[in-house]
This record gives structure tokens, C-alpha cells and sequence, in this order.
């Protein structure tokens, strides 16, 4: 896609579908946007609804058909958190989109290489790669009995070569040297059993690539505590989702993560953390999820120059101290500031 993006003319702007989201959705997809536009992005925004505010108008799949025909016609979603229901009420629109768009690779890079940022893992930098479609995510479950519910775990030899195998590619693309495969197949021998035997084949055609395997309880509890020794890990969707937060967090907060879901035809760009709305409407939350987010969505279409020229701006704000409530602290920040505050100070470094 990106060699593709390339051969036009640089200076034609890239069709986004671009989704507001729920909760503090719109007040960092704003924040983004006003960055995105002072640093020269090329991109045009196509305004798309979704989410909490489309179901509530009766459409049951949280997408109406406009969204869907500007996603399809433009290939490119730069999406903000969605609000989904716990434990009751519709299904989750990012299951919905993730497959239906066969978005199978979930890209969460997590760094607490970040200065001035609280943290006690200064030196954590590892790219969580999650398969997108398959596991327990697939959200196959039904009612047995009245007391009785199953949900069903869904793992493919396709689904494992291709997660597997991006996981390295990615690895050999960007230097990483070692690949760690997360899963609990002493329990499910069959489904995690698979996932593992594929990794085994795969990782032997990457010899220059150090590869290992653990099973996800201890490995999310050594990644919890010894973050610095994860390059890329490559697992299941659930686990995936479950430790990089859990990495996000200890890294200084989940709202700095901004995540890629790549299929073959279409990308979706968001943050990882959800719709938060504990602290949605007050103009708090941190943007950074977000920027991240759209830094490597410039990437994705051949905008890196401006990608980084964001980040740049971005990690000079972070040491300036300029920091969100969510990693603002006492004696360490130099200022605490509001999400366009801090979109502000990130437009004037670039
Ligand atoms: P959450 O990530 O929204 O919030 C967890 C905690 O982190 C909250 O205390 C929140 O205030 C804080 N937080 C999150 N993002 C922040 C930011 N940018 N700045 C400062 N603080 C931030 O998780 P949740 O509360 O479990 O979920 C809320 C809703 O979001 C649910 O409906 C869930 O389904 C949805 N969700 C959506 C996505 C998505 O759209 N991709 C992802 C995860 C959760």
C-alpha cells in the first residue's frame, strides 16, 4: 500500500476515513488533528459515524452502510476509542471491523524510553504483535442452559502462519533480535498447542532471530516485572490485548500507546486504551495514544518525513514536562496541561 501511496504525486492528499469515537474520542481525535494539520500531513479527512451514537439510533451494528462504503473507498481508518458495552448489549464494533476488514495484525509498540516520563521501567521497548481475528476474541459463544455458557476459543493453521510470520518480518525489518511466543498450550494443547508448533516451524527459516517461547501466565509476570528483557512478542488475541496494557501502564500510563491493525487491502490506525469515560467531557485526557497512532499512519502511506517530524515534536513536549494528569508528577513535570494544552505545545516544536 505504502509503495502504492508513494507513486502519486506526493503533494495529493491521502483520503482518511477518520471516526470521532466515544467518551474522550473526540477530544484527542481533535487534539490529533490540529497537529496533524500544522505539520503538513497530507491527508483529507473523511468524517465517518460509528460507535455508541449509531447504535443508540437503532442501527444494531454500530456502522451504518456511509461508513462503511468510506472505509472500503479510501482503505485508510484513523479511528478514536469506541464505547462497548460490559457483559450485556451489542456486540463490539472493533471485533466487527477487525474482521470484517481482515485486519489480522495488531501492532502495539510499548517504550518507557520516553524522558521525563514517570516510570520505574526506564528501559522497556518491545513491540507486542497480536493476532487480531482469531481466540476467544472471535466472539462465537452461545448459551447452553440456563447455567450453562460457552464461548468458543477459534485457532487456524492460517491464522498462526500469518501472525507468526509477520512477527518475524517485522523483527528482520526493524532490527529487533529476538521474537518471544506467548502461550498456555501445557493447558490448551490443541489450540495454544498449534500456535506454538507453528511458531517452532516459522522461527527456524529466521535463524539470525532469536526465538522462544513462554507460557502467558509467567511470561506476562516477567514482562511485568522485567520488562527490558521483551524485543517483539507474538501471541493470541486475548493474551495480546491483556499485556499490552498491562505493559502500556507500567510504561507511565495506557494513554500513550497508539497501535496499528494491518490487513492486505486496509489499515486501521487508533490508540490502545478505550473511550474512558471516567474522564471524558473534562478536556484532561492524554492525546498521545492517538498521535501515536497517526505517526505511524504517516508511515503507513509514505508521510514518514512528517511522522517524525510530529514525533519529534511530541518527545520535545514530554521533556519540556508538559504532561497530561495521567503521567503529571510533582517534582518531575514542569507543568500539568489539559489535552489541547498539550496539543498546543506539540505545535509549537515542530
Ligand atoms: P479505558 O482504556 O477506557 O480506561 C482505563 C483507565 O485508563 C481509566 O481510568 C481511564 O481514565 C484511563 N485512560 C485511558 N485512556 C486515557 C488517556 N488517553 N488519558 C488519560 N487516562 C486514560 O478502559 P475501560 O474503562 O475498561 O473501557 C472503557 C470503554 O472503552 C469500554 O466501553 C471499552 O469497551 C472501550 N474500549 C474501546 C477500545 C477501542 O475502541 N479500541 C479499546 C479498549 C476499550
Amino acid at each position: 500500500l505504502t509503495e502504492q501511496l508513494q507513486k502519486k504525486e506526493t503533494n495529493t492528499p491521502v483520503k482518511v476515513a477518520v471516526a470521532q469515537g466515544d467518551g474522550i474520542g473526540p477530544e484527542i481525535m481533535k487534539a490529533t488533528l490540529s497537529i496533524l494539520k500544522a505539520a503538513g500531513a497530507q491527508i483529507e479527512p473523511e468524517f465517518i459515524e460509528l460507535g455508541e451514537k449509531v447504535y443508540l439510533s437503532g442501527n444494531t451494528s454500530g456502522i451504518d452502510s456511509k461508513a462503511w462504503e468510506a472505509i472500503r473507498n479510501n482503505k485508510i481508518i484513523f479511528k478514536a476509542p469506541i464505547t462497548t458495552p460490559q457483559g450485556k448489549g451489542y456486540k463490539s464494533l472493533n471485533v466487527t471491523l477487525r474482521k470484517s476488514l481482515g485486519l489480522y495484525a495488531n501492532l502495539r509498540p510499548v517504550t518507557s524510553l520516553y524522558p521525563y516520563v514517570p516510570t520505574n521501567f526506564p528501559t522497556m521497548d518491545v513491540v507486542i504483535i497480536r493476532e487480531n481475528e482469531e481466540d476467544l476474541y472471535a466472539g462465537i459463544e452461545h448459551r447452553q442452559t440456563q447455567e450453562v455458557y460457552q464461548c468458543l476459543k477459534l485457532i487456524t493453521r492460517p491464522g498462526c502462519e500469518r501472525i507468526v510470520r509477520y512477527a518475524f518480518e517485522y523483527a528482520k525489518a526493524y532490527g529487533r533480535k529476538k521474537v518471544t511466543c506467548m502461550v498456555k498450550d501445557n493447558i490448551m494443547k490443541l489450540t495454544d498447542g498449534l500456535f506454538h508448533r507453528v511458531f517452532d516451524e516459522i522461527s527456524i527459516e529466521y535463524p539470525e532471530i532469536q526465538a522462544e517461547t513462554q507460557i502467558i501466565d509467567i511470561g506476562s509476570a516477567r514482562l511485568a516485572a522485567s520488562p527490558e528483557n521483551y524485543d517483539v512478542i507474538v501471541t493470541a488475541n486475548l493474551y495480546g490485548d491483556i499485556i499490552s496494557d498491562i505493559a502500556a501502564e507500567i510504561g507511565g500510563s495506557v494513554g500513550m500507546c497508539g497501535s496499528a491493525n494491518i490487513g492486505k487491502e486496509v489499515a486501521m490506525f487508533e490508540a490502545i486504551h478505550g473511550s474512558a469515560p471516567d474522564i471524558a467531557g473534562k478536556g484532561i485526557a492524554n492525546p498521545s495514544g492517538l498521535i501515536n497512532a497517526a505517526v505511524a499512519m504517516l508511515a503507513h502511506i509514505g508521510q514518514a518525513e512528517i511522522g517524525d517530524k510530529v514525533k519529534n515534536a511530541w518527545l520535545t513536549t514530554l521533556e519540556q514536562g508538559y504532561h497530561t494528569a495521567d503521567i503529571y508528577q510533582e517534582g518531575v513535570s514542569a507543568q500539568k496541561v489539559k489535552t489541547q494544552e498539550f496539543a498546543e505545545k506539540v505545535i509549537e516544536n515542530l
